[in-house]
């Protein structure tokens, strides 16, 4: 008999809402000595079943929901169904002729708590982030390599969550076949070299692909400012759409290497791009000393609020450089503004960036709210799953 967590009265409500994860607080007892990872049973005091989680005894969600209801057990048949139910969402929303990079998996709101799985041309880079994922890994694995034969299968399991899941870093071929240093792929036609060994995330932001092509269309004999350009995405698309001039700013010398390579493999000029290795935050300020302007500035940065505590500081950042970007901009110029803090919500994202307006007297309208790629759904179970958001922002004087 599988081992079972019974949850307090009071805190039922979360779970008859179908939320997948029950915090250490809300657990009244634990019945038996589920290890981590394992598959407990989840139910009230009264005995009434929710469904069956993985326990994780060192992370403050104690419990992540495989299931809802008494019909499912968590086996290969349930991975199986979880997987083609997955595969087939993305199947109506990826034009596989023109874009081969995608996220496949995308954890709670693919109901696989923990788990994400990017395609990457004929590579699969896996990443779990709980004990429950881990556990299930083996069943994981034949599910993809039946569903995606003749893939080479990478896994990336570095990431700090994995720290308070008491879980070690991983990462390597699961199959054998070491990747190349870069792999190609395609991207709305655009090809892309990526390093799935060691960029980041799993090596691309899929998450920005719609917003990089939405870009495009405000591109033309534009003079474009790509401020934490990472490997040169939102630049690629840029001059590809005819854009005159785009200046990428970024911390890291390696991602701008990558980036001009981008470039060159789809034969976009390299005269039309200034890289510049550094701080965005000094740049932006050094460009406003000179009394610098652009038609269009992109702002992705990278997440300013890990936890809760960071909100304040995290706002002053985005504050910032979102102010020194309305200075920076000319009288009709875009902003192309993100945050992918999951902690900083969608109204005091806004709220921020309409402070950073007023501070540098700009006045400006939203024309468009922006989110992740449809390939990262949010399932309505778990609005944790939203966390990237951004504006396409017009400064009008
Ligand atoms: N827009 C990119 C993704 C950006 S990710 C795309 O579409 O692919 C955020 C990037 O910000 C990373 O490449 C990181 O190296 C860079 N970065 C982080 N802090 C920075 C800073 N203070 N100044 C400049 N770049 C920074």
């Amino acid at each position: 008999m599988s081992a079972e967590v019974i949850i307090k009265k009071e805190r039922e409500k979360s779970l008859n809402n179908h939320h997948p994860w029950i915090f250490s607080g809300s657990i009244a007892e634990i019945k038996g000595d589920p290890q981590a990872g394992q598959t407990v049973l989840v139910r009230s005091g009264e005995g009434s079943v929710f469904g069956q989680g993985a326990f994780s005894p060192s992370s403050q969600i104690r419990v992540r929901m495989w299931t809802f209801g008494v019909e499912e057990d968590v086996d290969a048949k349930f991975i199986t169904r979880r997987v083609n139910t997955a595969i087939r969402l993305r199947r109506n929303i990826i034009d596989v002729k023109k874009t081969n990079a995608f996220r496949l998996i995308n954890g709670e709101s693919d109901g696989l708590p923990g788990l994400i799985v990017d395609h990457y041309a004929s590579w699969l880079v896996i990443q779990t982030l709980s004990a429950g994922a881990d556990y299930l890994l083996p069943l994981i694995l034949s599910e993809l390599r039946a569903q995606f034969p003749g893939y080479a299968i990478y896994e990336r399991s570095e990431s700090a969550v994995r720290s308070k899941e008491g879980l070690p870093l991983r990462k390597g071929s699961l199959n054998g076949k070491e990747p190349p240093e870069l792999i190609e792929i395609k991207e709305n036609n655009l090809r892309f070299l990526i390093d799935i060994k060691e960029g980041h995330k799993t090596g691309f932001y899929l998450d920005q692909r719609d917003n990089r092509q939405l870009l495009s269309g405000f591109a033309r004999d534009k003079e474009i400012l790509n401020a934490f350009s990472y490997t040169a995405g939102f630049a690629v698309y840029a001059l590809n759409s005819g854009a005159r001039r785009v200046i990428n700013i970024d911390a890291s010398e390696n991602a701008l290497q990558i980036g001009r390579k981008n470039l060159e493999l789809n034969a976009l000029s390299g005269d039309k791009v200034q890289q510049i290795q550094g701080d965005v935050f000094e740049q932006l300020r050094s460009f406003q000393a000179e009394k610098r302007r652009f038609d269009v500035i992109i702002l992705d940065p990278p997440k300013f609020v890990q936890a809760v505590r960071d909100i304040r500081k995290g706002s002053r950042g985005y504050k910032d450089i979102n102010r020194l970007s309305f200075e920076l901009l000319k009288p009709g110029g875009y902003l192309f503004t993100f945050s992918c803090s999951g902690h900083m919500k969608a109204d005091l994202f806004q709220k921020i960036v309409a402070d950073a307006a007023l501070d540098a007297r700009a006045k400006a309208v939203i024309l468009y709210s922006l989110s992740q790629g449809a390939d990262h759904p949010v399932a309505l179970n778990f609005p944790e799953g939203k966390y990237l958001k951004g504006f396409v922002i017009q400064k009008l004087n």
